[in-house]
């Protein structure tokens, strides 16, 4: 056997991406904006090519792109972040969690995912010879039951991965759903692996629960995040990864020769920019517009909702129209009906199928508009 991941087929976003492009269909499926980056990032980003920034960044980054996430550490959750040993900045949110599960998952170790999850984590998990153990969410609270979780846990549960807010549910956790991971983990060598890339989009006056606001449980986390997700720019592909000092070193052991450093440019505009922290505090309330727009427009179709309450994704049911397995019913949209979304049965086990497709309202009202109109007609 040649391939080290046979069941691994092309990703859904490429493909209904590509489905979407060949059709000239709306593109609601991948999670991009469609609209552009403030003009004052670009420009500091073609500042500093401008001005010398075009050789190797430091392996773990550029200090004063470190030196400014470190500082949003202390001003939103009041918590320490050093930025010579405990941030790393790394080619977008996917290679930070790839060179998380290299530097600690072993050969048979167990990771724990919940479902439906995010299409990179057990992958990764494969790779690198662990085995990844689910927990099924249930429809359509998608809740975290915590006593599932120790039934899961064993002598081999080397890492616990954690997403909220949620992609693709847009549910978050709660303080009790964070004080109970603390509780479960404590006195063990669990690692937690907490993905925060939608950390600046979160709704209804909700408040985002880091790993970092709760000391134990951030001893042994480490927390990933995406600037293509804060600052509308996914092609930058630029993001970090921060954990406490002896994780951290094994973390570099394995970034330096995955990647080494990453876009140099781009870390010294990035930093710059986030001199100024309204520029990621206004993000839910810039996105909040965009989900209640979208949900006001469809509020007469036939799907059913819970308004997402973090991530730039809202999920629909769509039950009451057809009983068409999802991946089906979104192709259809796509090429019949020139909508295209994300079906969530992939992000599950066993293909389980509860009739909902994912949209992105990361899009301008004149998108989200046209995107109702087809919405309207089902
Ligand atoms: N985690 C989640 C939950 C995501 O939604 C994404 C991107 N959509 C990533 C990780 C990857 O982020 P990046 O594009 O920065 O690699
Ligand atoms: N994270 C984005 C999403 O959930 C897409 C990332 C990708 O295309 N791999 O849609």
């Amino acid at each position: 056997h040649l391939s080290k991941l046979p069941n691994i087929e092309t990703t859904i976003f490429t493909v209904m991406s590509g489905l979407a492009n060949k059709h000239q269909a709306i593109n609601l499926s991948q999670g991009f904006p469609n609209f552009k980056s403030d003009q004052k990032l670009i420009d500091l980003v073609s500042k500093a090519m401008n001005s010398g920034y075009n050789q190797y960044a430091l392996m773990p980054g550029n200090m004063e792109l470190r030196e400014a996430i470190a500082k949003k550490f202390d001003l939103l959750y009041g918590s320490s972040y050093h930025p010579d040993s405990e941030i790393t900045i790394t080619a977008g949110a996917t290679q930070a969690i790839y060179d998380v599960i290299s530097a600690f998952v072993r050969q048979d170790d167990e990771v724990i995912i919940f479902k439906p999850a995010y299409d990179c984590y057990e992958p990764s998990v494969r790779i690198n010879g662990g085995k990844p153990v689910s927990i099924q969410l249930e429809a359509p609270n998608y809740q975290v039951i915590l006593n599932e979780v120790k039934q899961k846990i064993t002598a081999k549960t080397k890492m616990i991965i954690v997403n909220t807010p949620h992609n693709p549910s847009g549910t978050i956790f709660s303080e009790a759903d964070m004080l109970q991971l603390q509780e479960l983990t404590k006195n063990t060598n669990i690692i937690v692996l907490s993905d925060e890339v939608y950390e600046h989009i979160v709704f209804d006056g909700e408040k985002h629960q880091s790993v970092c606001l709760f000391p134990d449980l951030k001893s042994r986390s480490f927390i990933t995040a995406s600037f293509g997700k804060t600052f509308h720019n996914t092609g930058w592909k630029t993001g970090y990864c921060c954990g406490p000092k002896a994780l951290m070193e094994e973390f570099r052991k394995i970034h330096q020769f995955n990647v080494f450093s990453v876009n140099h440019p781009v870390q010294k505009g990035l930093a710059d920019y986030m001199q100024d922290p309204n520029t990621y505090l206004e993000l839910s309330e810039f996105f909040q517009e965009k989900r209640d727009l979208f949900l006001s427009l469809i509020k007469d179709s036939r799907f059913k909702f819970k308004p997402s309450q973090g991530t730039y994704f809202q999920v629909l049911n769509y039950s009451e129209i057809t009983q068409e397995y999802d991946v089906d019913y979104a192709k259809k949209l796509t090429i019949d009906y020139g909508l295209a979304s994300i079906p969530l049965s992939v992000f599950n086990d066993n293909q389980l199928d509860n009739k909902v497709l994912r949209f992105c309202f990361a899009k301008t009202d004149d998108t989200l508009k046209k995107a109702a109109i087809v919405l309207n007609r089902l």
